[in-house]
């Protein structure tokens, strides 16, 4: 019997529309950019979608699973125009080439490019153009910026469930299960979506506690009665200026819209209720240094600056945690990660470990968060960036940061790399020949997904509030395609 065909790709990247730097091509082909057995080889026994899909093939023998072009990039700004053309004409090739009776797609939900803030809803539009009634699904990070035209355009759809993103590989399961039953006819799928209309920043969105943990718990009461295929309550990206800005419920019912509906709608009240605990105080750096040391217990304090979290879209740039860092008595065993400086890494690669060098760390990218620190620093250690992720966030994918250089300032260990990318992976650490566990003091541009490889190392994790592209306030960021209006804790758009 000839199988069924399912057409698989990829198009993944969170874009920060206040970051000052916009992502080029390459920056895609250094991270995930590739198709067929190339990429059953790069994702096979991953914790992400398309290792997903490599998982459930052996449930649907039926089907043959064609990966078509699989493209991602650790967020950052605005992609540049002619990157997300030429990337959305990859995968629509690989759809022209064959005939399909499914199509999947992992997509993130907050890609925006520098011409277009809703880049993802023109690519899907473009597929639905080509494939017809074919059923057509696609997934979305739980940071998704949805709208109702880009769920429409869809035969099914799920996103992630937890913050940090531990079911990547599942989101695509549960979306590959949804669609292959419609294509094979044995179920309808109904879809319902509705926004809250605000700005929710992410930093209290961790599915773990507080109020995304509370409603992961109703969803969950959701996705258990009968006739609920699948229930995604979505935070939105706050730094993702998008006419579908904020957050959203999707639910998606066995031949029932009104029960999806019924869904949605609970959900939203249940979000609206929970709305004002999603926006935090945080302490100053200085502060949040003194906050950690002063906590007891085993393992390393840590210290969080999530406004420059490349994964927020941050810019491995700014100087004030260091700063402040260097204003106390750091204790012995301080590691400091990271500051982005290709120049300065090629410098170092080409003095050599042991050498001494002045440098200026971080207002280099942009001195509108704090001018570069000057010092004095000795090379302690090169190396080529790379490794494989040993934390459950995207586990065993390989990681390439770029070479980077191990300084030493005045005691403190510092990291600097040729690619903007969060030190967000115990490896990262011992790439450089440190063990995390036994550091006193460890300072990081990251945020919540650093969270799941160290917080069971941590004696305890401060987050602090310092100038940069992804800070905790939102009032003073200017959103010009969002709809007017949407609230922004205390104030509005
Ligand atoms: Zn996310």
């Amino acid at each position: 019997m000839q199988k069924r065909r399912l057409a698989i790709a990829r198009l993944w990247y969170e874009a920060n529309s206040f970051t000052p730097s916009h992502t080029g091509l390459e920056v895609f082909k250094a991270r995930e950019w590739c198709s067929g057995d190339a990429a059953r080889a790069f994702y096979a026994g991953t914790a992400t979608e398309i290792g997903g899909a490599l998982e459930a093939e052996s449930d649907y023998p039926d089907w043959e699973f064609t990966y078509l072009h699989c493209a991602s990039a650790p967020p950052g700004g605005l992609v540049e125009a002619d990157a997300a053309a030429a990337i959305s004409a990859l995968i629509l090739a690989g759809l022209a080439g064959g005939k399909w009776d499914a199509v999947y797609l992992s997509l993130h939900g907050a890609m925006a490019a520098v011409d277009d803030p809703v880049p993802e809803l023109h690519l899907l539009q473009k597929v639905r153009a080509a494939i017809g009634d074919t059923p057509l699904g696609a997934s979305f990070d739980l940071h998704a910026n949805l709208g109702r035209e880009t769920i429409g355009l869809l035969d099914v759809t799920s996103g992630f469930h937890t913050y940090p993103h531990v079911d990547m590989h599942l989101a695509a399961r549960r979306t590959l299960d949804m669609l292959l039953a419609k294509a094979e006819g044995r179920s309808a799928p109904r879809i319902a979506m509705g926004k809250l209309p605000a700005i929710l920043p992410s930093f209290n969105m961790r599915t773990d506690d507080g109020p995304m943990a509370e409603m992961q718990r109703l969803a969950d009461s959701w996705r258990r009665r009968p006739g609920i295929l699948d229930v995604t309550v979505y935070g939105g990206f706050a730094y993702g200026d998008s006419p579908f800005a904020g957050p959203s419920v999707v639910a998606v019912a066995e031949g029932d819209a009104s029960l999806a509906q019924q869904a949605v709608d609970a959900l939203l009240q249940d979000l609206a209720a929970r709305r004002d605990r999603f926006y935090v105080q945080l302490p100053s750096p200085a502060e949040g240094l003194q906050r950690a040391l002063a906590a007891g217990g085993s393992g390393p304090a840590i210290v969080l600056d999530p406004a420059d979290n490349p994964l927020s879209g941050g810019i491995g740039d700014t100087p004030a945690l260091f700063r402040a860092l260097l204003e106390i008595a750091a204790p012995a065993r301080t590691v400091f990660g990271f500051f982005w400086d290709p120049p300065l890494v090629d410098a170092c690669h080409r003095q050599g470990v042991g050498a001494v060098i002045r440098a200026r760390l971080g207002g280099r990218v942009t001195a509108d968060f704090g001018p570069p620190v000057e010092v004095e620093a000795k090379i302690l250690k090169l190396t080529d960036g790379k490794f494989r992720n040993e934390g459950p966030y995207q586990h065993a994918l390989p990681a390439d940061v770029g070479r980077t250089a191990l300084l030493d300032v005045r005691g403190i260990q510092v990291i600097v790399t040729e690619s903007c990318q969060t030190p967000n992976d115990p490896a990262y650490f011992r790439l450089h020949g440190i063990d995390p566990e036994t550091l006193d003091l460890l300072c990081v541009k990251a945020k919540n997904h650093f969270r799941a490889g160290f917080s069971g190392m941590a004696r305890c994790l401060v987050d602090i509030d310092a100038p940069g592209p992804a800070a905790a306030g939102l009032s003073h960021y200017r959103f010009r395609h969002a709809p007017p209006g949407l609230y922004v804790g205390k104030s509005k758009t």
